[in-house]
């Protein structure tokens, strides 16, 4: 696996590059496989585990748009929803040239899994377009979304399923989707989706959300391990919001950044990098070694002898290849699935603690959940408190996986799953099948 060329990336909802995935194992494998490993540890019906094998629908719509110069091009889009027994559908769209039918199915399994972790009263979903949005412009983006938006309009509702920003998608995508729903129904409804501007009923603080809890996450992990903050040194793949707003948090809160980069390479710094000084990719796209006075490859940095890596960049960046050479204590998982799934088994053996995305990054959909409340109470909340409350979430979250991976013995990884699963097994038992 190579790091994502230039021409291959494109912004994530924080303003990472990233990239999707291009391993043998497509997200719905590993989706399933981590169903069924953590499924091996409980003792739930097996006709759950086979419904939740499978999406409950998955939309595919064609998109027409007129481009600039008059001519149309057509794009497919795609909603996959993949369960919902603890609420509306909940999860990001992306706009990206390798979206698939199946990648949407798998990352909508993920986020199923990412709700019930936090116990967030949502099921999973996910969806795009197959598109290069750097081919776009933003009138023509605007377009494809405002279509995009009615070919889905009978599939999402703030009670049915509500989209929020990921890969290539944005708040100001997030504010045309709302329009244009809004504008159909005849009333104004900013519930539809999250991860909006605040103006229109976006949240405080969603932005900063995902890398938020990360930092959170870390400071836990650390402490659990025994590890003052202020002793820990860290290196950050990605310098997005999820990945600047991680290493600055951390920064504040006494640990030592000693590397953080973006898709041209990253600046290293044993003594520790001054993170607020360096433009996140949002206040400067890809400048981060344009201020470093040394710089490494982004391969270096994931083998960096640090005491915390965090990626939070790309999909699959620990892999088979470089498994043996990671040289971490711990990583924490900004993106989406940065570790492959014969690289997690190394690290295992290994003793190489994981976090998994579905804990550590979940502060995003955390906050879409409150910015949800917010809107449908058409009461905003101040900073301080989304912030607070965020902190409570992940301790809880944390607190329940901690109980999992101490009690069974489990990789972190496996205890997150479990947590999720045995809540979405009980709801499914609850309700029933009908009819
Ligand atoms: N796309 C984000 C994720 O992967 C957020 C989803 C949401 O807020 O609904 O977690």
């Amino acid at each position: 696996m190579t790091m994502a060329s230039k021409a291959d990336t494109t912004r994530d909802e924080s303003g990472d590059e990233a990239e999707s995935s291009i391993e043998s194992e497509s997200a719905l494998e590993t989706a399933r496989r981590q169903l069924y490993q953590a499924a091996d540890h409980l003792d739930i019906d097996p006709n759950v585990v086979e419904r939740l094998k499978h999406p409950k629908k998955v939309h595919e719509v064609t998109i027409p748009i007129e481009r600039d110069d008059g001519t149309v091009e057509v794009f497919t889009g795609y909603r996959a929803q993949h369960d919902s027994v603890r609420g509306p559908y909940k999860g990001g769209l992306r706009y990206h040239p390798h979206v698939t039918r199946d990648e949407c199915v798998g990352l909508g399994m993920w986020m199923t899994w990412k709700c019930a972790v936090m116990d967030l009263p949502f099921g999973g979903a996910k969806g795009g377009i197959a598109v290069n949005p750097k081919d776009l412009s933003s009138d023509e983006k605007e377009r494809l979304t405002r279509r995009f938006a009615q070919e889905l309009r009978d599939a999402i509702g703030p009670n049915q399923d509500i989209p929020a920003p990921d890969m290539g998608t944005d708040p100001q995508t997030m504010a045309w989707l709302m329009d244009a729903y809004s504008m159909q129904e005849g009333e104004t409804t900013p519930g539809v989706v999250t991860g909006k501007p605040p103006i229109v009923g976006g949240s405080k603080g969603r932005e900063e959300a995902p890398g938020r809890s990360v930092a959170i996450i870390t400071q836990l992990v650390c402490e659990y391990y025994d590890r003052e903050l202020t002793d820990t040194t860290v290196a950050v793949q990605g310098y997005g919001s999820v990945g600047a707003n991680a290493a600055r948090l951390l920064d504040e809160w006494g640990a030592t950044v000693v590397a953080i980069s973006d898709v041209n390479g990253a600046m290293y710094d044993p003594e520790g990098i001054d993170t607020a000084s360096v433009p996140s990719h949002d206040e400067e796209p890809e400048a981060v070694t344009t201020y470093a006075d040394t710089v490494i490859s982004n391969d270096e940095l994931l083998t960096l002898d640090v005491d915390v890596l965090i990626p939070a960049a790309l999909g699959n960046v620990i892999t088979e290849e470089n498994a043996e050479a990671i040289a971490t204590d711990i990583v924490v998982e900004g993106a989406n699935g940065p570790t492959t799934s014969t690289a997690d088994s190394i690290l295992a053996e290994r003793d190489i603690a994981v976090i998994p995305d579905i804990l550590a990054n979940a502060g995003g959909v955390t906050v879409s959940y409150f910015e949800w409340l917010q809107d449908i109470n058409r009461r905003s909340w101040s900073l301080e408190r989304v912030n607070d409350e965020l902190e409570t979430e992940m301790q809880a979250a944390w607190q329940a996986v901690q109980t999992e991976f101490e009690h069974r013995d489990v990789t972190w990884r496996d205890a997150a799953y479990i947590v999720a699963l045995t809540r979405i097994a009980e709801a499914h038992e609850a309700r029933g099948l009908w009819p």
